[in-house]
Order: structure tokens, then C-alpha cells, then sequence
């Protein structure tokens, strides 16, 4: 599959990425519409517009896929495709604590006035949010989400497996967080927060309270920095 990536041009490779990414938002709607039945929620109306920034991100997420294929290829971003289970276990641990730090960061950045007017605004219209809200987005903050991961894998030669199982990991979070509901039982709940890991009732509730729960994956930061506000 690598060496196949590899021996694409431009062309190809930009369209394996946007229908890679397409692929992604049709599972995700998918998953969110099976979640939907199972709380027996009606379906609801997409707008036009959270149709076509929910299409921007897609595009921007290919664009920043392409790019990252482009440093691969000229040697500038590095992967690890020979490590063993402990590397491979360990290199995921390290993204996704450092991506969830880099993140909250990120996040709280987004949430100044300045910037929050700009960009992140957009994907807090949304208070009510369903699984098409994780995909709707100002174009900036889906870029700055992709520099900041791209820039992550030029830093450190991450195992192949380690970056497959974190962005499975992050569609995981993402799509979760934002079925709108809170999936776990209070006491799968207080035990998954109580590991460190975020619920998807995390996510909901910075929805709901924009000032708390600015993490993404981990509770550690917004712990650390105190804006964590657990579940009621
Ligand atoms: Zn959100
Ligand atoms: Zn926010």
C-alpha cells in the first residue's frame, strides 16, 4: 500500500485523498445515523451551508493528506516501518498524549476573541451537535488542524502502525463527541474519565459550556490547567 502510495503522481494521489476523506465523512454519518436509531432520535435537517463547510473540510483534510505525501516522498517527513509491538504501542501513546496537549492548546488559542470570531465560531453554532458537526468547521481551523499534525510527524519518525491506529483513535473521539449523546453509563463513564481518557459526554458538555473541557483525548490538561468540569 506504501509503495503503491509512492509510485502515484500529483493527480492520482489527490484524488485517492479526497475520496479517502469523502470515505471518511460518509462512515461517520453512517456510525452517527446507527446512533441515532439506537436513541430513537428523528433525523434532522442538514443545511446547505453545514453541507458545504462539512465538503471544505474534506477538501482542506485531502489537501493537507497531499502535502503530507509530498514530505514523505521527498524524505522531509519520516515514518518508522519496521517497528515492533512495544514501539508501535508507545509511539501511539506519545501522539496522542502530545497531539491532545498541542490540541488543548490549540483550542484555547481558538477560543480568544480574535480568533474565535475568525474561525472557531463556526463550529460552535452548533449546541445541539450531531456527527456532521464535527465536520463543520471554519476552512482555517481544518487547516490548522492539519499543519499541526503534519507538523507532529516531521518532528519524530512515528511507526506507520502508530499514526493508522491514532488517526483511527482520533475518528473515534471525534465522531463520539459529537453524536450528541453520552453513550456511556455514568459508571463506564467515571471509570474511562477516571483513566485519564475523555467520555464522549466530554466533548458535549464545552458544547454546552464553551469555557470547560478543551481537551480532545485526555482529561490531563484541562485537569492541569482547570478547566475540566466532569460529568453531573
Ligand atoms: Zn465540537
Ligand atoms: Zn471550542
Amino acid at each position: 500500500m506504501l509503495a503503491w502510495l509512492l509510485s502515484l503522481e500529483l493527480f492520482s494521489v489527490s484524488i485517492f485523498f479526497f475520496l479517502l476523506n469523502l470515505a471518511i465523512l460518509g462512515g461517520a454519518l453512517f456510525v452517527g445515523r446507527l446512533i441515532d436509531r439506537l436513541y430513537r432520535r428523528t433525523r434532522q435537517v442538514v443545511s446547505a451551508a453545514e453541507w458545504l463547510l462539512a465538503l471544505s473540510t474534506v477538501t482542506v483534510n485531502a489537501a493537507i493528506s497531499v502535502a503530507g505525501w509530498a514530505l514523505w516522498k521527498s524524505h522531509l517527513l519520516q515514518l518508522n516501518l519496521d517497528a515492533g509491538i512495544l514501539i508501535i504501542v508507545r509511539d501511539t501513546l506519545i501522539l496522542l498524549v502530545a497531539m491532545d496537549f498541542a490540541l488543548y492548546v490549540l483550542h484555547r488559542l481558538a477560543h480568544v476573541r480574535l480568533f474565535y470570531g475568525i474561525a472557531h465560531f463556526k463550529h460552535h453554532e452548533y449546541r445541539d451537535v450531531r456527527t456532521l458537526t464535527l465536520f463543520v468547521m471554519h476552512p482555517f481551523e481544518a487547516a490548522g488542524f492539519g499543519v499541526l499534525w503534519v507538523t507532529t510527524l516531521v518532528i519524530y519518525p512515528f511507526a506507520v502502525e502508530a499514526v493508522v491506529m491514532f488517526l483511527q483513535l482520533n475518528l473515534y473521539f471525534g465522531v463520539t463527541a459529537h453524536c450528541g449523546f453520552p453513550l456511556y453509563s455514568q459508571a463506564v463513564s467515571r471509570l474511562v474519565t477516571r483513566s485519564g481518557l475523555t467520555d464522549p459526554d466530554f466533548h458535549l458538555r464545552h458544547h454546552r459550556d464553551e469555557a470547560c473541557n478543551l481537551g480532545f483525548y485526555t482529561t490531563i490538561w484541562d485537569r492541569l490547567f482547570a478547566t475540566y468540569q466532569p460529568r453531573r
